[in-house]
This record gives C-alpha cells, structure tokens and sequence, in this order.
C-alpha cells in the first residue's frame, strides 16, 4: 500500500496554525513513508470562499516548504463527479430526496423541543419498504439526504484518540447535496478521498462528529476507508482557543513577523507531537522519525516564548546569505534602500545571535541606514566630559585610516593609550552616539559596517 496523505484546507481565510500543523504531520507522514501528500482546496462554501485566500493558502504551503505531490484540487471543479455518485446512492436506495421547506424544518424541530426530544431530521422523505411517499411538492427544490443506517455502532481506531466508537442513533440524515446542486462537506469529502485515493487522514478533532457519517458514506459506497488522526485543537497562552483576538494565528502573520520557517515547522511539530526529549530538529529529522506514534491526545498550549527560543536557534544557524535577504526585504517595507546583500550579510552575522527574529535582526541592521536618536540620559551617562576629548582624537584618525576593523580598533587603542583611558569608557560613548544605545557586539567590528562618512558625522557633535 501507497501511503497517501492530503491536506484540504477551505479558502475562507488564510491559513490557520493548526491546520499549518496538521498539514505538517500529513505531509511528514506521508515523506516517512515514501507515500505522496496531496492538497485540496475546499471551496464549497461559494459564499466565504475567496480567491486571495487560495493564494494566501499556497503561499503559506510554499513558504513552509510543503510540497504537494499531486493538486491543488478545487472542489468546485468536481462538482459533475459529486453529482454523478449522488445519483448512483439515490438509485441505489442510500440517499434520497428531501423536499422539506425550511419553515417545515423548523416546525419539526420546535415540536422535538417541546417534547424534550434531542432535534433532528425525522426521516419524513427517506423512503422505506412498504411506505408511500406524498408526491413532490410544487416549485421547492430538494435537497439530498444520506440515508444513514439507523442502528449499529460506528467504530473506528483513531490514529491520535484510540479507539472512538458512535451509535447510529446518535446521527440523522445528513444533507449532501443541497438545492443549488453544492454538496456539503461530509459528502465532498469522502468522495475526494476516495478519488484521490487517500490512506490516512489527519486533521483537527473538531471533524470528530463528522467522522461516523463520513465512514458510513464510504460504506455505503464501498470504497475502502482510510484511517483517521483527529489532532487537539492548539489552546492560546491563556488556555483558551487560539484565536485571532488574542494574538497571531495564521502562518503568514508569522512570516510577517520575522520567523524562519523551518523554526515554525520545529514549533509546530512539536506542539502535539514529540521525539524524546528532542526540542530543536530539522525537516530531515522530523520526516526521519515521524511514523505517526506518539501525537498527543491532550490539546497542546501556544507558547510565544518558546516560539521565539526556537526561532531564535535557527536564526544563529542560518545562512548569513538568506538572512541579508530577509533583512533587505524587511528595511524595504520601511522604506528603507539596503543594496548591498554582502554588506547585509556581513551585519547579519554580526547581531544574529541576539536576535529572536529578522525583524528584530533588521531593528539592528538599519541603524547604519537611518540616522539614530541617542537619548539624553544615555548620553550624559556615557558621553562624559572624561570621554570627550579621547572621542574627538579617535574622529580625527578615523577620517584617515583604512576602513576595517583591524585598523579601526588600532586607532581605538592609541586612543587610550593617548588619553590614558580604558575600554569599557570610550566604547560606551561611541555606541551611544554611532548606534543610539550603549551595548552592541564588538565596536571595532560594528563600527566597521558603517560608512566612514556616517561614523564621523555622528562623532562630529563632541
Ligand atoms: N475543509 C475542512 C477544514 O478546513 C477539511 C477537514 C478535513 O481535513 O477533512 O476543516
């Protein structure tokens, strides 16, 4: 057996960290196996669905590196294949049309109300040996129910639950097709994962009421079933809901934010799932160990800090080259022209490794771009009438040295030694007034990055 796997997300938003997640542990899946990983579209909701969210979703895909193998599949370019099953399960007696008007519908449901019966659709239209049906109503368009067995117990093995078992008196004929000739979700789906062939499911546990329906659905049609892993929902950092009013839930917010995906994809992983006591791993690893044991039953809780610990990580090991790359875009969307990637790069490895994220990588590097304010108190602080003099000497050989940092921190030691100074008092200074704060890596080797002609301008004023 070929292991398929697929992802189907609906285009009614961009895409949502957990469904990030479970595409994550789809696609992994399906790599450990040697299988393929589709993705599918769910557009079915003509209303809410949109073209920017179908781009939003694959760029999020592509920026994540998960790369489907077959699709991406539209669910409204299927609709002739739903509509010829749908008529295959009437003829076969497992789905019949339903003529009730919403008023009737509603009427049934205040009448179950108000004898304390749970609501559901009374099978009033589902045709049964022996029983004649009224003819169809004039003028109302039907919609297409799943007859769905009315006894015996829906069981399945779930890949992350265990073994989760549904009585079908629990479930009511469920609408597949409605009047406008849409299916709904629970036949869509099962009719898609049929066709595409798909072995395991993993999505997230609020489809868990759905599962027994669609099981019986495949039944009903003989088509073999995959299996199914229905992941917890990812709770916020209040043990709520991650929602969008409490913070950042799509991926590309993220991307926004100045994460590297590979750090997303490690958090993301790790939030339902582990390896050990393994807490920083790349793809490679994750694809490697990844068999589909070990996902948690228990809803997991976002934690930005760790978040940002893991991102940091890979911001330390990423190449100094992409990283310039980042920054450059980042200075750009403020407005700020970096040209020059070797120089970037150059500053990235520079404050890389006190940075949680580009966007803070690029809050360091514009400071040799866009003129800094030095604040009052850290001025009188640092810049002491003591310094002055030492920093006014060091100007004047910086105007004429060469430019690197081998020769700019000889000119810092003849300083001293000429002012009878120590370190830690003119460096201080000259981070305030060269960068705007008074602790920076190095100052020979930051100073370095800057023009000439801007270390001497922000010196001038001595
Ligand atoms: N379109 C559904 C969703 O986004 C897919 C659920 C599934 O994977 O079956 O929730």
């Amino acid at each position: 057996m070929t292991v398929r796997t697929r992802i189907a997300p609906s285009p009614t938003g961009f895409l949502h960290l957990g469904t990030a997640r479970t595409a994550l542990y789809s696609w992994a899946y399906a790599r450990h196996h040697g299988g393929q990983f589709v993705l599918r579209i769910e557009d079915t909701d003509v209303a809410r669905s949109t073209q920017d969210s179908v781009q939003q979703i694959l760029d999020s895909m592509a920026w994540l590196g998960l790369e489907y193998d077959e699709g991406p599949f539209y669910q409204m370019q299927r609709l002739e294949r739903y509509h010829a099953v749908v008529e295959q399960m009437i003829a076969a007696g497992t789905a019949y049309r339903c003529y009730c008007t919403p008023e009737e519908l509603d009427a049934m449901r205040e009448a179950q109300r108000a004898r304390g019966e749970k609501t559901r659709y009374d099978g009033r239209w589902r045709p049964r040996l022996g029983r004649k049906l009224p003819p169809p109503p004039e003028g109302v368009k039907p919609v297409v129910r799943f007859a769905n067995p009315e006894d015996g117990i829906v069981h399945w093995d779930d890949l992350v639950k265990g073994p989760i078992s549904i009585s079908n008196e629990e479930i009511d004929d469920l609408i597949i097709l409605r009047p406008d000739g849409v299916p709904t979700y629970n036949f869509a789906v099962v009719i898609d994962d049929w066709d595409m062939k798909i072995t395991h499911v993993f999505r997230g546990d609020e489809h868990i009421n759905n599962t027994p329906w669609q099981i019986n659905i495949f039944r009903a049609l003989g088509a073999p079933l995959p299996k199914f892993g229905h992941c917890p929902i990812i709770l916020g950092d209040d043990g709520l809901k991650l929602s969008k009013r409490r913070g950042a839930v799509s991926v590309t917010a993220y991307q926004e934010l100045g994460y590297l995906p590979e750090a997303m994809l490690n958090y993301l992983a790790r939030l339902g799932w582990s390896h050990g006591d393994d807490e920083l791993f790349t793809r490679e690893q994750m694809v490697q160990w990844f068999d589909g044991s070990h996902l948690a039953k228990s809803p997991a809780q976002w934690d930005p800090a760790k978040l940002a610990w893991v991102n940091a990580h890979w911001l330390k090991q990423a190449d100094d080259g992409r990283l310039a790359a980042l920054v450059q875009q980042q200075l750009g969307t403020r407005g700020v022209a970096a040209g020059d990637l070797e120089h970037l790069a150059r500053a990235s490895a520079l404050f890389k490794d006190r940075c949680t994220t580009v966007v803070e990588l690029a809050d360091w590097i514009e400071m040799v771009f866009v003129d800094v304010k030095p604040r009052d108190e850290e001025l009188a602080a640092h810049v002491t009438d003591a310094v002055k003099p030492a920093v006014r000497t060091l100007r004047d050989r910086l105007a004429s040295i060469d430019w690197d940092k081998g020769t700019i921190a000889a000119a810092m030691k003849e300083t001293l030694t000429a002012h009878g100074l120590k370190m830690p008092q003119l460096a201080p200074a000259l981070r305030v007034l060269v960068c705007g704060r008074a602790q920076t890596p190095s100052i020979d080797a930051v100073l370095a990055l800057f023009p000439r002609e801007t270390v001497l301008a922000r010196l001038q004023h001595v």
